[in-house]
């Protein structure tokens, strides 16, 4: 028996329900599986002094930045509490997510008191938490970003770490592939032969180097981030390591290789980590990759708005070519919502249309549950779209479109030889 379309009036809430039962695969976090100890963060005073709230709090209040960065965190919590929650209303997204993440975990927000919160994560372990936060966001698994160069991560991973299947790896190149003149010698102290020049034989122990880490971390993809101002090809060390290192090593292994483009690094170096800014990139440099690697795979994010819709255009000329996510300061309703609409417009649904970049485990419940509801409501439009035409819409197609979303899609992209 055919199954029953789904009647119109009642698309929104059907999509809303199937789209809140879907486990999704957030593609790109920056969290870390337990082994990896304190570098998985999580808790309220985490969640507090993340790097979007401590720009934010500098802006309502300004105060001596070394003296700030002096305070221990659960005081810097305390200020930004007091400055951003309190003082004012939380309106702001980094705010308003950390009122959701409370919310969901079935904290009582009402009673804007910061050490019943602190006492409900100091009464817990990170091994009950990390199975709470993945069963209130409904994860099916996240990848985390994996660093060779990090001297606290390193250790974990030569002493040969066993994964929970929750959290896969991804290969993180920055150092390597954007700072030679450093990482040589890095590599030099690792018993490579890499010199200053990135000759034949550094661009052979670059690919040793590849080699190994892939083994060892067993990798969904490698991944970089770049700045507005980068180009391909030019005359870098950069551009001739992707050519003859890494691309040739990621079609090996059918490896995808994420750039993440846009970044402009230490705008106010005296924020931190919340110093880092946002410029116009070249979406060019992106399609002649595409076109002059037929045979690799590209999993490409923009930080700009300015540049969403050129990707777009791009990933119609190139198969090889994945748009993924609303990169961090793309990851605001309004812009995810725009960002989206365009995607599927241009698109359909062969894209990725979104990842957390959680940095604190609890996030990834306010990330996707806020950009759940936004793209259950934009998927509702398009289907209403197509229900005006008379076309059918069941249960069964709008599952499997969901499904292809927020995973499939780059399970396919994964295991795809092109
Ligand atoms: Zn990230």
């Amino acid at each position: 028996m055919p199954e029953q379309p789904v009647d119109v009036s009642d698309l929104r809430t059907r999509i809303r329900e199937i789209v809140d039962r879907q486990p999704i695969l957030d593609i790109h976090t920056h969290l870390y599986d337990i082994p990896f100890g304190e570098l998985l963060l999580w808790g309220i005073d985490e969640l507090l002094t993340y790097h979007y709230l401590v720009a934010e709090v500098f802006r309502a209040q300004p105060m001596d930045y070394d003296q700030f960065w002096s305070l221990p965190r659960q005081a810097q919590a305390d200020r930004v509490w007091r400055v951003l929650f309190l003082e004012r209303s939380p309106v702001s997204e980094a705010c308003r997510g950390v009122l959701t993440t409370l919310e969901q975990l079935g904290l009582d927000t009402s009673s804007r008191d910061l050490d019943t919160c602190r006492d409900f994560f100091k009464s817990t372990t990170a091994q009950e938490h990390v199975n709470r936060v993945f069963k209130t966001a409904n994860l099916h698994s996240v990848v985390m970003t994996n660093d060779p160069f990090d001297d606290l991560e390193r250790p974990v991973w030569d002493k040969g770490v066993q994964l929970d299947p929750r959290f896969r790896a991804a290969l993180r190149l920055d150092p390597l592939l954007l700072a030679w003149e450093k990482s040589f010698e890095t590599l030099k102290g690792w018993g490579y032969s890499a010199g200053r020049d990135f000759d034949a034989t550094s661009r052979k122990e670059v690919r040793r180097f590849l080699e190994k880490w892939i083994a060892a971390m067993k990798p969904a993809y490698m991944a970089v981030s770049l700045t507005p101002d980068f180009r391909f090809p030019d005359d870098s060390i950069t551009s001739s390591m992707l050519e003859e290192c890494i691309f040739p090593v990621a079609r090996e292994h059918r490896l995808p290789f994420a750039m993440m483009i846009g970044v402009k690094r230490q705008v106010n170096p005296k924020l931190k980590l919340a110093g880092d800014s946002v410029g116009r990139a070249d979406v060019s440099s992106v399609e002649r990759i595409c076109a002059g690697f037929p045979r690799n795979k590209f999993l490409v994010t923009f930080l700009s708005r300015e540049n969403q819709h050129e990707l777009c255009v791009t990933a119609r000329k190139f198969p090889n070519l994945m748009v993924f996510g609303c990169w961090w300061f793309m990851n605001n309703p309004s812009l995810i919502e725009e960002i989206t609409r365009e995607r599927l417009e241009l698109l359909g649904l062969s894209m990725i249309p979104q990842h957390s970049d959680a940095r604190v485990l609890d996030q990834v419940i306010y990330k996707w549950r806020h950009s759940r509801t936004l793209i259950a409501d934009i998927l509702a439009d398009k289907y209403e779209d197509l229900a005006r035409t008379g076309w059918r819409i069941d249960a069964s197609a709008i599952e499997r479109d969901v499904r292809l979303l927020f995973g499939e899609n780059f399970e396919q992209f994964l295991s795809w030889n092109p």
